[in-house]
């Protein structure tokens, strides 16, 4: 290195029970459980902030924290984000939501800047080493073990050694280098498109609000068939602080795992959001006054790779709903898939009081004893993926990840021996739902 020319070989080891790959929401929460559970945790991140799609995508929202008829599912950590995010007046109170689709659900509207502040609050206090600004490289394996995480940073290659790895990269980038397996897609299936969030303001919030929900139908269906809506939708969330609101009505048919294609979606997806802004301000009222403030960071992903865990979660079970004896999440979101091109949400809404859970199982990569994935890489079909990738059940499968790391490491015996009784156990005290 001294001499400016770059070493792929790792100049500098750090050890450590577990690491986490990818901060976003579930991986956040992973290194936040693992640490509280008396780990000695590094988050690896690829951008100097935390937070993923929930910050640099600008989702702004987290959905579905509990059932149509109102029981709550998600708890635990997810609530110590909120908490948190209304104690510098970051996020609004919990809300009831009526989906275009007619689903009642329950979301609380966020900052995303102020996100990124929490997770730091919480990741510090937690005593996790954050190491901001590297990027995933390479994975050395040994038979059925992750040896050690190589990651690219300003200082070089680093390698990370730990007794268990959790994937939290969202493309699940980690296993893919150690040569796991990934779920397919079946016939007819394509993955769900990526988003440009955009920032727009001021609304006036007194007239937008007041549109009922066929004239949004109809303005978003007019913007879309004369071509200045890339998606028959007006869907946004308000910021807290301001009168504007981040919207969410871009559509980019990609494969967000192929470089090349990413690229073009950032800038095709940066062209749609301001042809939308357009359209607002000259079709929508309450948005008369008001103009394109920013992008999101990166375009937001919904899906890319899935793992082939113990378990594959598939839509009928969620919509059974089955009762799994290892549960350690639950949910009540829908299946919701937004087609890669074109057409109208695929929306499969639950009953009043439907809730589903998410088995351990499923974030044990087939073929390795000391690694979990947590968030939307976990082990579901297309469409089961399409109900439980929403922030609140990744921050609920994170944060019983993080504890269950804990556990492995400290037994020493790989991740299928963790005891699962003790695990939900500590979940319920931590405060989880589990079903
Ligand atoms: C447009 C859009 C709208 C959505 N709407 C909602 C909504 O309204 N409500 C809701 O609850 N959910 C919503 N979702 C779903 C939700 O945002 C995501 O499924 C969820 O945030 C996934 O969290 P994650 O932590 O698994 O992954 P991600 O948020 O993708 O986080 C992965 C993290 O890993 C990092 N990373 C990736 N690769 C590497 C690497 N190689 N090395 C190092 N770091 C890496 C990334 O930078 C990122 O921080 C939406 C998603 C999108 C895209």
């Amino acid at each position: 290195m001294e001499d400016g020319r770059f070493s792929l070989r790792a100049t500098s080891t750090i050890h450590a029970d577990v690491v986490v790959c990818g901060g976003g929401v579930a991986g956040a929460m992973a290194a936040v459980a693992a640490a509280r559970a008396g780990a000695s945790v590094v988050l690896v991140e690829r951008y100097g902030f935390l937070g993923g799609n929930a910050t640099a995508g600008a989702v702004a929202q987290f959905n579905s924290w509990q059932t149509a008829n109102g029981r709550r599912v998600v708890g635990g950590l997810a609530d110590e984000v909120v908490a948190r995010l209304g104690r510098y007046g970051g996020a609004g109170e919990h809300a009831t939501f009526v989906m275009s689709t007619g689903h009642r659900m329950d979301r609380v509207e966020y900052a995303p800047e102020v996100l990124k502040l929490v997770l730091d609050d919480m990741v510090q206090e937690a005593g996790v080493r954050p190491l901001l600004h590297a990027s995933v490289l390479d994975v050395a394996v040994a038979g059925r073990q992750i040896e050690a995480v190589h990651v690219l940073t300003k200082s070089g290659v680093i390698a990370l050694r730990a007794r268990v790895l959790i994937d939290a990269s969202g493309d699940i980038d980690a296993l893919k280098r150690a040569g796991a397996d990934f779920l397919e897609l079946d016939d007819g299936e394509a993955l769900q498109p990526a988003t440009m969030m955009f920032r727009f303001g001021p609304i006036d919030f007194a007239r937008f609000d007041a549109l009922s929900k066929a004239e949004i139908a109809a303005l978003a269906r007019r913007g879309y068939d004369e071509g200045r809506l890339a998606r028959a939708a007006l869907h946004s969330s308000r910021d807290p602080f301001s009168d504007d609101g981040w919207f969410n009505i871009s559509r980019l048919g990609i494969d967000a795992t192929d470089a090349m294609a990413l690229g073009a979606a950032e800038i095709e997806g940066r062209r749609q959001a301001w042809a939308a802004a357009r359209y607002l301000r000259e079709c929508v009222p309450g948005c008369e006054g008001g103009q394109l403030r920013a992008f999101g960071t990166q375009v937001g992903v919904r899906e890319t790779r899935r793992i082939l865990g113990d378990h594959v979660l598939t839509s009928a079970e969620l919509l059974l709903p089955e009762q799994f004896p290892d549960a350690i999440a639950a949910g009540a979101y829908p299946i919701d898939i937004h087609p890669a091109a074109g057409g109208e949400l695929r929306y499969e809404g639950l009953g009043d009081d439907h809730a589903y859970q998410i088995p351990y199982r499923s974030l044990i990569p087939v073929g390795f004893d000391n690694a979990l994935v947590v968030g939307r890489g976990v082990s579901a079909t297309h469409s089961a993926h399409a109900a439980i990738r929403v922030m609140t059940i990744s921050m609920a499968v994170g944060q019983a990840a993080g504890v269950a790391a804990a556990i492995a490491a400290k037994q020493r015996a790989g991740v299928r021996a963790v005891p699962i009784q003790a695990l939900r156990e500590r979940l319920l005290g931590d405060g989880a739902k589990l079903a």
